[in-house]
């Protein structure tokens, strides 16, 4: 008992998820790499993988950290660091451990030429296409590719590049970088690696050998505007708490920090036990909405950090311990992510101090996964 406020995964809907994935992204039998980098989008990076094992042909990270956690718990299938190593030293771990590292800089390259491995390592050699951030140059690439190719402790090199602009209805930017992608890796061999979860939707002339999705394994549509997968995908992830408290104040009370919200009649507030401590978002506008017994109701007043309040008014049978849903099957998060003037990676990641239960896949497969992790 004690507080209500509870994260609910669902990872019968995470498996369904990874299934949509891989059909999207199987023209020839392509690997999809879960994308459980930040405790998989804080849905629990371990429970998940556990949950995906037998079906997931690898998992994606973004340090050594979260690799190691992965492989402690006993997943034994390929993991990436998607950011490769920041010191030279994790090599020793990534042979160790068995990683797969991104080479995405010179001194990871010089690094890694200078650090020869008991056990040859794949390498996903990432070009900056036109995101701007990490990567080859286009022009370097090939030059890089050669240099990697011609050390003995690299068994394996992907060709690899990420999308800035995949999840916007007009994507020309994306195809721009995946024509420069394709310019300078024309003739080089190996498999390819363009897509996160918004490009293995909207893109499939991108999608290739490993497709790389996070949050679309969440149930989580990728795209600010409404789209079709949303109903192909099922939510992963629900935010609950309860109402504590009830009350009815007079036409021009004030509710919450600042008074910044003022009764225009007679109004029944009802206080949740949830608030910014626990990553719900203190931006959240007055009228973003909080399901109560499958009703919706609006959010009043600033939101605090252990609550948050709203109007009960048209909502009469609502009683204290009554449950409030804010975010999940029935909410979608993109909708309070709009509301709060943020995006729903946003939202996941900032979640804190919330207990987290799972539930399906996790219970029922036991001895399943058992079987696939011995
Ligand atoms: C985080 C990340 C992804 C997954 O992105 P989503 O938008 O969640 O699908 C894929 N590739 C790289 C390199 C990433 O950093």
């Amino acid at each position: 008992m004690g507080r209500p406020a509870t994260v609910t995964i669902n990872l019968d809907a995470l498996r369904h998820n990874y299934r949509i994935a891989q059909q999207l992204s199987s023209m020839n039998n392509a690997g999809v790499m879960a994308v459980v980098k930040a405790d998989a989008y804080s849905h629990g990076a371990t429970a998940c993988a556990t949950a995906l094992a037998d079906i997931a042909s690898g998992f994606a990270v973004a340090c050594i950290e979260e690799a190691l956690e992965l492989r402690v718990a006993g997943i034994k299938q390929p993991i990436l660091l998607l950011e490769g190593f920041f010191e030279p030293d994790e090599l020793d771990k990534i042979d160790q451990y068995r990683l797969d590292t991104v080479i995405h800089h010179q001194y990871q390259l010089d690094a890694l030429a200078a650090h020869p491995l008991d056990h040859p390592v794949r390498v996903w050699l990432k070009m900056d296409s036109g995101m701007g951030r990490v990567g080859f140059a286009p022009e370097e690439y090939r030059q890089s590719w050669e240099r990697l190719n011609s050390l003995p402790w690299v068994r394996d090199i992907i060709l690899m590049s990420h999308f800035a602009c995949a999840d916007e209805a007009d994507n020309q930017h994306a195809q721009q970088q995946l024509a420069t992608f394709n310019a300078h890796t024309s003739n080089l061999p190996g498999q390819r690696s363009l897509c996160n979860s918004a490009a293995v939707v909207a893109l499939p002339q991108a999608r290739s050998d490993w497709n790389r999705p996070g949050l679309l394994l969440y149930g989580v549509s990728p795209f600010g505007q409404a789209h079709d997968i949303e109903q192909m995908i099922q939510p992963v992830m629900e935010l609950s708490s309860a109402i504590i408290s009830i009350k009815t104040i007079p036409a021009g009370g004030s509710v919450g920090y600042g008074s910044q919200w003022t009764a225009q009649r007679p109004t029944r507030i009802g206080v949740v036990a949830i608030g910014y401590a626990d990553g719900y978002p203190r931006h959240a506008v007055n009228g973003t909405p909080v399901l109560i017994n499958g009703r919706r109701a609006p959010l009043i007043g600033r939101v605090s950090m252990d609550m948050l309040t709203v109007d009960l008014t048209d909502l009469p049978h609502v009683q204290i311990g009554d449950r409030a849903i804010l975010w999940g099957a029935d909410l979608p998060i993109t909708e309070v992510a709009q509301k709060a003037n943020t995006i729903p990676y946003q939202l996941l990641c900032n979640l804190n101090r919330v207990p987290v239960h799972y539930q399906g896949a996790l219970m029922t497969d036991r001895a399943d996964l058992e079987q696939v992790l011995v």
